[in-house]
Parts: C-alpha cells; structure tokens; sequence
C-alpha cells in the first residue's frame, strides 16, 4: 500500500512517514524542490527504508498541483501547512496555504478512486478558546466536540503590526483549514480522521539546516537552553501549556488509516510547562546546566490550567503515551546532536 505525505520535510511529518514506512507501506513524499528531497532522502531515519520512499515536487500548497502526487495511492496524510507565528498577513502568510491548501489536496484526492483514507494534521488550535489565558481556563476539559471560536471576520480585522495577529491567524488558520477538510469529505468517497494536537515535542529528526531554522516548536525547547547565554536570564512564560509527544502523533495518523476510523482525534500527552522542561534540563544533563535559568523549580501550571481529553484515543487507537521525561529527554538529546553538527 502507498500513503502520499505531503510537506514530507517537515517536524512531524517526517516522524508520520516513520512510522508508515516500519509498518510496510510504501510513502511518496511531497517537498518544494530536488534540493530538498535529496536532503530528506538522506536522513538516518529514512536509510532502512530507501525502497519503500519516493518524492513527488509540489512548489506550493496553493498554486502547486497535486494531480500527479495523489495518483494511485491508497491513502494521504496532509501535514503541510505552515506553523509559526510570524507572518504578517491573513490572506497570505496563513489561511491561503491552511485553507486553500488543504482544498487543494484534498479536492484531487477526492478525484482519485484509490484514496479510501485521508488523514489531515489539525492541531488543538483548531478546538481550543485562545482568548483567554488557560490559566484563567482551570475546570475546562477540551474534548472532541469542542471548536475554537475564531471569526473570519475578526481575522480580517487585525492589523499586522498587532502582537497577537500572527498567533491568532495561526490558530484561525487550522480551524478553517480543518473545516475545509469535513466539508469536502462529505461528498468524497474517502473516509476522513482529522488529529487535533497541542504543541508537539519530541525528537525532531527531520532534516534540520541549521539550530536558526528549527520547526517552531522545537525551537521553543531550544530557547530555554541556548548556548549564548540569552536562556540563563529568564524563563519564559508557556503559551499553550499542554503536549503531545510527536511519536505519539505519528501512530494516531498510521492508526486511523490502518483502523479506517473517521472522525476528529484529541491527542495529548498531559500538561507541561517550561519551568518542568528547565527542571528536567538541570537534572538529566549536567553539562548543560548553566545555559538554563533556574526560575522556580518545582511550581507548574500541571492542576492549575484547562485539561485535553484525549480517552478517545487511548480507546480507539490504543495509544500508550510517552511519559513527559521520556519526551522531553528524547527532545533535547536530538538538539544536542544537531548543535554538534553545525
Ligand atoms: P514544520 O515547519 O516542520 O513543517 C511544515 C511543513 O509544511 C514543511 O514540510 C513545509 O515545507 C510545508 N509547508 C509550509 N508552507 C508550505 C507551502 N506554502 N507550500 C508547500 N509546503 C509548505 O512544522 P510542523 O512539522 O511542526 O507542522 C506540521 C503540521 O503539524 C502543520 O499542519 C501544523 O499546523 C501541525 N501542528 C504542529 C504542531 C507543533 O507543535 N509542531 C502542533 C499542532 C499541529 P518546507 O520544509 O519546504 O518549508
């Protein structure tokens, strides 16, 4: 069997495509150039499975075609979309490549009579209230059932040089994209499984081309341990204080394919927050110690935020779950590996 990972390059889909390639299927892969497929052709993780891996290029998610990349395949897992906060306008930056590129996609594998599956990576951001600090969110339990309540409307409304635009527009972004998606799964043939996790840790094994350009949320373990002296002053405060370790993502993607399971998929982790990723730094790597700053060891955000409901999950995928130590060690020893190599 084949599975189409689109934006093959990226944090977690390199890890989907793991975990497609252990279980026997064949994965085409999608990236914006040659350049990058060769790079991601040579990752150590991919080595074992080299016959099992091709690549198709699509430039882009929006003006790209994905008639030749959905051909023949059994399944797609659509990863691509872009996740920072940077960006400076709506339209562009956000819900064109969320939105428009999740139609794309989705709408030529709804040509193709071999698609019996689509799995799409949402993201919490699609379920949660983010206008409210979770802090002020304590005895809320966020389930499947629960959609973020964005506006296009507000959307629009924001101006660039707001500091909460490119967050907003983020989260805005996977809501509508996700949207998108159960819209056109209505009169597809497929069966559609969207996974809806927090910020997602973990190895990050993809191809990375310098500390500079690691995915967003790598790079927000990466903040707490810099070299440069800049991570010892303070620590800072934990936007989204809920996780899921990026393996455990990997198996929801494989398991609601090989399952055949339609529907939205919480995955979480549990709570976590920087104060325990800079407690667990201290502790499991010495060496680094004097990079991190102190801050107040022992005092998370744990009981005093919203809580992620991921039973069903556990349930029907029958996830086990990495344990908050193995996620975070497995996370840093990968960035501790990478420095090496600049
Ligand atoms: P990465 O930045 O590592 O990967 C993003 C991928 O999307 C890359 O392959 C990138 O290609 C591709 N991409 C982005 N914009 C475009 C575009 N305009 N045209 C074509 N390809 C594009 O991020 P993550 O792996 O973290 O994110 C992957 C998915 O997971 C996203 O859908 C994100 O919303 C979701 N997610 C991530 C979370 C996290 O904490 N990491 C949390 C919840 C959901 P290229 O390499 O060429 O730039």
């Amino acid at each position: 069997k084949t599975v189409l990972v689109t934006g093959i390059s990226g944090f977690v889909a390199t890890h989907v495509a793991l975990r497609f390639l252990e279980n026997g299927w064949n994965v085409r892969g999608t990236v914006r150039s040659d350049d990058k497929a060769k790079k991601v052709a040579e990752l150590p993780c991919f080595k074992p499975f080299s016959k099992q891996l091709s690549f198709t290029i699509v430039k882009d998610l929006v003006s790209g075609d994905f008639t030749e990349a959905v051909k023949d395949v059994d399944a797609v897992a659509h990863t691509a979309s872009p996740f920072h906060m940077a960006g400076k306008d709506w339209h562009k930056d956000y819900k064109g490549p969320a939105v428009e590129g999740t139609k794309n996609v989705l709408e030529a594998a709804a040509k193709v009579p071999s698609v019996k599956h689509v799995v799409v990576t949402s993201s919490f951001a699609s379920i949660g209230d983010f206008s409210k600090p979770a802090t002020e969110q304590k005895g809320k339990t966020y389930t499947e059932e629960d959609w973020n309540p964005l506006t296009n409307d507000y959307c629009e409304s924001l101006k660039s040089d707001d500091p909460t635009a490119g967050g907003t527009w983020y989260t805005a972004s996977k809501k509508f994209a996700e949207l998108a998606a159960w819209d056109i799964a209505k009169n597809a043939s497929f069966k559609l499984s969207t996974i809806c996790p927090p910020m997602i840790f973990g190895p990050p094994i993809h191809y990375v081309s310098s500390l500079d350009a690691l995915n967003t949320s790598s790079a927000a373990v990466y903040a707490l341990m810099k070299p440069d002296g800049s991570s010892a002053k303070e620590i800072p405060d934990t936007q989204f204080p809920a996780y899921a370790d990026v393996r455990d993502v990997a198996t929801a993607h494989y398991e609601t394919v090989a399952r055949d399971l339609e529907g939205r998929y919480l995955i979480c982790n549990g709570a976590y927050d920087n104060q325990h990723i800079v407690d667990l730094i201290r502790k499991e790597f010495p060496e680094i110690k004097d990079r991190t700053a102190e801050g107040k060891p022992g005092e998370y955000l744990d009981d005093k935020v919203f809580r992620l409901d991921a039973s069903k999950s556990k349930k029907d995928l029958g996830i086990k779950y990495y344990s908050f130590d193995d996620c975070f060690k497995d996370t840093i020893k990968q960035l501790l590996v990478i420095e090496k190599q600049e």
